[in-house]
């Protein structure tokens, strides 16, 4: 388990490569809500999303290694990509065949290698851990890692800073690296604070582990919140644990409502995508009402413009 120590620890090892990004205190959903709801920008973070933080933290927690390597083609492997650059290691993202040319372009701008093999993400899976165990590169994965968790829980010191009245904190849920750091400081500083995760309907692993009493697998299906999609490992050690014994309440919300949670969240100037706008979608579909203050995370910004766009105009 991953605990306050190694929060503080990793604040002082991130500090100057993130950024500490700003909250503002939404009227609309204030008002909808019936108590005071703050917006943890976290979209602003450098590479559009908090990933960056644990990703720091993992690069800069390792010895002597080759390099650095993931077989996430999403905020992480772009996380990843930074952070390695930044410390002048090299960095393999390895992806399936399948994976969007614009994704690729974005992992190569960033200065990374982007290894394409396979047709699935399993087969990338592969080409990671022979990295790892032939070349000598540190295999950094996306959740299941104390120093990735530690990293990502660096933003729950924020909050408490901005806020410090906080009585919850909404967290969007997907592997729970970013609940399970959040959660274990948050909680650590404040025992009282609420921690709630938020997931869509459409293969929550996480949900449906928990269910279980175990890790299991779902089936992945589309959904607009694609950074909240994904398996959170059969043989998860850390993320699973943590996030049962310390969130307070999941919350499931549909497409349509993550819609309205994006609609709205750029009607206040927040461009971010469909895993960060779940807070402001569970509020407006009357799913979360306190306690107040309630800190929402807009956890990343990497939404397809064209996208973003076919869903304001469907409004
Ligand atoms: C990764 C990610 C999440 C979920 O984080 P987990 O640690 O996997 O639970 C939420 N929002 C965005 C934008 C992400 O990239």
């Amino acid at each position: 388990m991953v605990g306050l120590d190694q929060v503080l620890a990793a604040r002082d090892r991130i500090d100057g490569d993130v950024l500490c990004t700003p909250v503002t205190l939404s009227a609309a959903l204030s008002e909808r809500a019936g108590g005071e709801v703050w917006l943890k920008l976290e979209h602003r973070q450098t590479t559009g999303a908090f990933k960056l933080r644990g990703a720091t933290n993992a690069v800069a927690g390792l010895g002597e290694v080759a390099g650095v390597t993931t077989a996430s083609t999403g905020n992480h492997g772009r996380a990843l990509a930074h952070a390695a650059r930044a410390r002048g290691l090299r960095a393999v993202i390895c992806m399936s065949r399948l994976v969007p040319a614009n994704k690729v372009e974005a992992i190569r701008a960033l200065g990374a290698e982007a290894r394409i093999i396979g047709d699935s993400q399993d087969d990338a899976f592969v080409e990671a851990h022979c990295l790892a165990r032939d070349e000598g590169f540190a295999l950094i994965p996306p959740f299941d890692h104390a120093d990735v968790i530690a990293g990502q829980g660096t933003l729950a010191l924020e909050i408490l800073d901005q806020v410090p009245q906080a009585a919850a904190i909404a967290v969007p849920l997907s592997g729970g690296g970013l609940l399970a750091g959040v959660a274990a400081a948050a909680k650590a500083l404040r025992p009282d604070i609420r921690i709630i995760g938020i997931s869509m309907e459409r293969g929550a692993a996480m949900a449906a582990s928990l269910a279980a009493g175990q890790p299991v697998e779902v089936a992945e299906l589309p959904t607009l919140a694609d950074s909240l999609g994904g398996g959170i490992g059969l043989g998860n050690r850390l993320t699973f644990p943590m996030v049962r014994d310390l969130m307070d309440d999941l919350i499931l919300l549909t497409e349509d409502q993550i819609a309205t949670g994006i609609r709205h969240l750029a009607s206040e100037g927040h461009v971010v995508e469909g895993a960060a706008a779940v807070g402001a979608a569970a509020v407006l579909a009357g799913r979360l009402g306190g306690p107040f203050p309630l800190v929402l995370i807009l956890s990343g910004a990497n939404i397809d413009p064209a996208q973003h766009a076919r869903l304001l105009e469907a409004a």
